[in-house]
């Protein structure tokens, strides 16, 4: 038996296959959906969901919820901190609650489970999601996206030769646009661009801001008070013109009272809307395709429940949005598809995701090496050769970089090892570098010394960790701000190094005296271009002052090659 789970940022739920159909389970109250809340309290006792949620107005500070924000990042939250448990440790006991409740529902033992995960989660916050799985008891057998989960769920009853959908996933904390494929059964990410703090509770807080106009003591009691008000008000406006905000004596003497109407909220909600538009927007360009090639858009997430958002969406994609699907339980039941498919009781489907950012390493003059690009269907294996920058360099450093800037210092270090290399002159040791990543999308980094066949294998799980998810959208656009000035750098540096490399052996070639007359002006006037151009710093200038010298010199190049071959034979003769 193998269950599904979408471990959600605000909510959580667990489904299996039952008799071919997809099902959630629902707790003893009959609820399929549980909050994604952890209450610990001072005694070490513990309680999950709701019944956590219920503890939130008197016990705030011992609460836990949105802890997917801090999987796999460095510490911050306060109340994480205050309770004393990591993100790992709390999603844990989300998840054995899940575990616990579809054990009671199926009546047998549960050890395996496919959970969900955005689209953009890096390869250590998905390693931590599975930690987090292990803690909990559940062997995690598979880790999926949840715009694929939302595709499966979708594709169960509308499969047709090929089909292109755009899953607009916008939850609690996290906003994912992903354009799949589906062709003959197989599914396939072309696409995926997000925020990963962006969603839901940026909507409580701007009511909240909104309430709060004229109030300026907010102790953290009030402020959780606040803002749940304000999450009702929002749900609420999915269905009323108007509602009225209420909280009597919030001090003990005064209280609160105000009409929010629907328009009001879409006036405060409109630049929220707009950040998901400009995520799809480069996600439609990434994918290669317009909106007319779409055959469906998926609306997924709590938030696609605004009527604001959907007529957003409807007027991006210029048609109608698919909400057939339960918009909180479609990541769930994809799960649930997944696992079963997994656990054989469910036709098999193939599923293929694609890589959030581009994998590569760093090279000479700081560069970046891209290994693995961008949008890269996952599970795949990509590998290049290096050859040693120095003479006798005895060992190499591989920086193991994510991003989509030219220069390595901009993107972000998963981790470096180092390798050694044969002693030998510049260029001739060799490391060759593979990159592997699995179908739950975990890298693993070999790099081989060819003359050994030495290997050393990293897996790129902990040290991740450090990396902020929050900067992966900033790391898109600003490859995207940055690019000019970036290609520019990346050219500079590139011809820097052929100049580097051929300064010197054409000053050889000059005092030498191998060439003379009208051949030695020309290159003498092509190496002070040279100069000039790699002091003044223009990289096409430097680029083609480069290429120039390069052709000034064949000549020489090609007799100094046929002297060293006559040399080489003259030496063998002599032994
Ligand atoms: P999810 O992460 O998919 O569970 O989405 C949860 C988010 O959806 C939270 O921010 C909820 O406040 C929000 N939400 C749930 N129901 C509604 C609704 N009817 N109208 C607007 N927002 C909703």
């Amino acid at each position: 038996m193998i269950v599904g789970i979408d471990l959600g940022t605000t909510h959580s739920a667990v489904g299996v296959v039952d008799s071919g159909f997809p099902i959630l389970l629902a707790d003893e109250e009959g609820r399929r959906i549980m909050p994604s809340a952890v209450w610990y309290g001072e005694q070490g006792d513990i309680e999950v969901g709701r019944k956590a949620m219920r503890r939130r107005g008197l016990d705030p500070m011992r609460v836990v919820t949105s802890v997917k924000r801090w999987m796999g990042v460095p510490p911050g939250d306060p109340i994480l901190e205050n309770v004393g448990k990591s993100a790992e440790e709390v999603s844990a006991e989300i998840l054995r609650e899940l575990k616990r409740i579809a054990e009671w529902r199926l009546g047998e033992l549960v050890e395996k489970a496919v959970i969900t995960v955005p689209a953009y989660f890096n390869d250590g916050q998905r390693a931590a999601t599975k930690r987090a799985g292990e803690l909990a008891g559940l062997e995690v057998v598979r880790i999926l996206n949840e715009p694929t989960a939302a595709a499966l769920a979708y594709g169960m009853d509308k499969l047709k030769d090929r089909t292109r959908i755009a899953v607009y996933d916008l939850g609690g904390g996290t906003f994912d646009l992903t354009i799949l494929e589906m062709e003959d059964g197989v599914f396939q990410v072309l696409a995926t661009h997000g925020d990963t703090r962006l969603g839901g509770d940026d909507v409580d807080r701007l009511i909240f801001d909104w309430m709060a106009e004229g109030i300026y003591d907010f102790p953290q009691e009030r402020r959780i008070k606040f803002l749940e008000e304000a999450e009702r008000a929002k749900r609420m406006l999915s269905d009323e013109d108007a509602v009225t905000l209420r909280l009597p004596f919030y001090d003990g003497t005064s209280s609160f009272e105000k009409i929010l109407t629907r328009k009001d909220l879409n006036r405060i909600t409109k630049g929220w809307i707009e950040r998901t538009l400009k995520c799809s927007r480069q996600a439609m360009m990434d994918s290669g395709l317009k909106v007319e090639e779409l055959d469906a858009v998926v609306l997924v997430g709590g938030c696609t429940r605004m009527p604001a958002v959907r007529e957003a969406v409807a007027g991006f994609f210029k048609m109608k949005v698919d909400v057939t699907q339960h918009p909180d339980e479609a990541i769930a039941l994809g799960a649930a598809i997944q696992a079963g498919v997994m656990s054989g009781s469910m036709r098999k489907i193939v599923l293929l995701d694609v890589t959030p950012l581009s994998l590569g390493i760093e090279t000479f003059g700081g560069l970046m090496n891209v290994i693995i690009a961008r949008n890269t269907t996952i599970p795949c294996k990509a590998g290049e050769m290096f050859a040693n920058a120095a003479d006798g360099q005895e060992k190499m450093r591989v920086r193991v970089l994510q991003g989509e800037r030219e220069m390595a210092r901009d993107n972000w270090e998963l981790g470096n090892f180092e390798v050694g290399m044969e002693i030998l002159p510049k260029g001739r040791a060799r490391v060759g570098v593979q990159f592997k990543i699995d179908a739950d999308g975990i890298l693993e980094v070999l790099a081989r010394e060819i003359s050994t066949g030495r290997d050393v294998i990293m897996k790129i799980e902990s040290s991740a960790v450090n990396v902020d998810d929050a900067a992966v959208e900033a790391m898109v656009s600003a490859s995207v701000e940055y690019a000019f000035e970036d290609i520019s750098e990346r050219i500079f540096t590139e011809a820097r190094i052929k100049a580097e490399e051929l300064i010197p052996a054409v000053e050889m070639i000059l005092s030498n005296g191998l060439v003379d007359g009208s051949e030695a002006k020309e290159i003498e006037e092509s190496l002070a271009a040279v100069k000039t151009a790699m002091s003044r710093g223009g990289a096409n200038l430097l680029k083609a002052a480069v290429q120039k010298l390069d052709l000034a010199t064949e000549g020489v190049a090609a007799k100094l090659v046929e002297k060293a071959m006559e040399e080489a034979l003259a030496r063998e003769m002599v032994i």
